[in-house]
């Protein structure tokens, strides 16, 4: 870090196909002073998520990014000032701290975060991608013990948590991944029944093999074709829980939505909900405790991919969107 200049990463332009490098650039500014009810922020490490590239699209669960700005972020931090009541000098926050070494927050929209060792478990298993795999799976997909659970980009951040907590649940597991190396990982370090590799071949029939007993519970976090295969193959009275939809998020969506849907969710008694992880804040001590325990008694891993020097953070989004990351993907500053 510079002495005195605020180093950020700027969306320069917003992408109509696939995310490139070119799409940002490295600028310096000033180290901003915190005005009334703000505090400055030392941003520690940035969390790298699929929906960073959602959000070029438009409008979503927040409003949109926009070129010409600092790219917008998730990020634990530590205060350095504070104008804001119940924030002070040395405190650890989660908050939108953008892309950059530096940064200004209401402290309305800050997070006061507990000390926990490693503090990457804040963005990880404690963070976002902790509580959405728990509410998502528990509250949306509500798993019965002997069920069948799959679920798709189960080797990322989400997705590796979901299985695990199914697997916790009694439920025979298949996650759905790309390449032999994901998905051996997923059988033999993290305990899943089978793994379907989508690159491979046809998601329909690998599924059919890995789970024979049809499909209880689908945690989705991909769309698209592998969407529609999982439809496919879902039980009476089977759940979908609808938590992305990361294979419309880069470059041209597909043309078409899964096919046979309304049809299939008639004759099977389908229930098909979306949620975006907020829904569930009043529960939320419930869940870390439960997410403390098991990560306390070895139950549930934690897979972690950290890569260091903002100046890394496009090509981390990028490689993310690719399939590069294992657990969850973030920049340490
Ligand atoms: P992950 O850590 O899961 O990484 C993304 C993974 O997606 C990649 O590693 C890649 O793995 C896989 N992937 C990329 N493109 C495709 C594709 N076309 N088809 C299938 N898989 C693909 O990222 P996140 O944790 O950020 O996101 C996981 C999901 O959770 C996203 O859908 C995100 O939007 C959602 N989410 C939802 C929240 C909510 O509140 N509803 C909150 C947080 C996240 P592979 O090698 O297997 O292809």
């Amino acid at each position: 870090m510079t002495d005195g200049t605020n180093r950020q990463i700027l969306l320069v332009e917003k992408p109509t196909g696939k995310l490139g490098p070119e799409h940002f650039k490295v600028s310096e500014a000033a180290i901003p002073e915190a005005g009334d009810g703000e505090v400055l922020l030392r941003v520690r490490y940035i969390s790298l998520d699929a929906a960073n590239r959602a959000w070029m699209h438009g409008a979503t669960y927040r409003s949109a990014v926009e070129a010409n700005s600092v790219m917008a972020g998730g990020g634990i931090a530590e205060v350095i000032s504070s104008n804001a009541l119940g924030f002070t000098p040395g405190d650890i926050v989660f908050g939108d701290t953008g892309w950059q070494d530096y940064a200004v927050v209401r402290g309305k929209h800050l997070t006061k975060m507990p000390k926990v060792e490693p503090m990457t478990y804040l963005l990880s298993v404690y963070g976002i991608a902790g509580l959405t795999a728990y509410f998502g799976l528990l509250n949306v997909g509500r798993p019965k013990e002997g069920e069948t659970v799959v679920v798709s980009a189960a080797a990322g951040s989400v997705g590796s948590i979901v299985g695990q907590i199914a697997k916790l649940k009694g439920c025979h597991v298949v996650g759905i991944a790309g390449g032999a190396d994901k998905c051996q990982w997923l059988t033999s370090e993290l305990g899943f029944d089978a793994a379907v590799d989508y690159k491979a071949g046809p998601v329909f029939k690998q599924l059919k093999a890995a789970a024979p007993k049809g499909i209880d519970v689908y945690f989705d976090n991909v769309g698209g074709d592998i969407l529609e295969a999982c439809i496919a193959q879902m039980n009476l009275f089977g759940r979908i829980s609808c938590c992305g939809a990361i294979s419309q998020y880069d470059g041209t969506p597909s043309a078409h939505g899964p096919r046979g849907v309304p049809g299939t969710i008639v004759v099977k008694r389908l229930t098909m909900q979306g949620f975006i992880v907020m829904d569930y804040d009043e529960q939320r001590s419930q869940a870390l405790a439960d997410l403390q325990s098991w990560v306390g008694s070895g139950k549930l891993k934690v897979q972690e991919d950290i890569i260091s020097g903002l100046e890394n953070t496009p090509q981390a989004l990028i490689g993310l969107l690719a399939g590069e990351n294992r657990g969850k993907r973030m920049v340490k500053l």
